[in-house]
This record gives C-alpha cells, sequence and structure tokens, in this order.
C-alpha cells in the first residue's frame, strides 16, 4: 500500500508583546493561506502581520499520512466502467 503525506496544519507562534511568556498560536490553512490568530484583535492584528512580513520565523507544520488509493482499484471504478461502456472499449 501506498502513502500520501499531506499537511494537515500550519501553525505561528508569535510572542505576545503584552503578556510577557505567553504566545499566540496563529495557525495558517494549508489549502488557502486564511489566518487564524486566537488573540481579542480581529482581522489583521500585528501576529498575522508578522507573518506576512516574514517576522515570525519556521512554522509548525504537522504532517499526516493517509493511505493512497489503489490505481488498480481506481481504474476499475463505477464510473470508469460505465465510460468504458459508453465508449464500447
Ligand atoms: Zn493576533
Amino acid at each position: 500500500m501506498q502513502f500520501k503525506n499531506t499537511i494537515s496544519s500550519i501553525t505561528y507562534r508569535i510572542p505576545s508583546d503584552s503578556q510577557p511568556g505567553a504566545f499566540h498560536d496563529v495557525a495558517v490553512d494549508p489549502e488557502d493561506g486564511r489566518m487564524t490568530c486566537p488573540c481579542p484583535a480581529r482581522g489583521g492584528c500585528w501576529h498575522e502581520k508578522a507573518i506576512r512580513t516574514g517576522l515570525a520565523g519556521k512554522p509548525i507544520v504537522r504532517v499526516s499520512q493517509r493511505p493512497a488509493p489503489d490505481p488498480v482499484r481506481v481504474s476499475i471504478s463505477e464510473a470508469g466502467r460505465e465510460l468504458a461502456d459508453m465508449l464500447q472499449v
């Protein structure tokens, strides 16, 4: 069986400037790049700005491993068989 690596989450840990020792974990959507910061400021806080401008450093990236579909099974799926009937092959 084959496995496919998929990025399940990207998180940047930004230090809080109001609370020393505290962090804001800003999540970035791996699909569309949308950012979600848990701090009270809504929409474009400086934590998100730090990521956009490259000041946030490296993100924590989680990768999940999923079994890749069996290529043989995919080729004889229902849809594939119908298409083959239509084309009379
Ligand atoms: Zn924030």
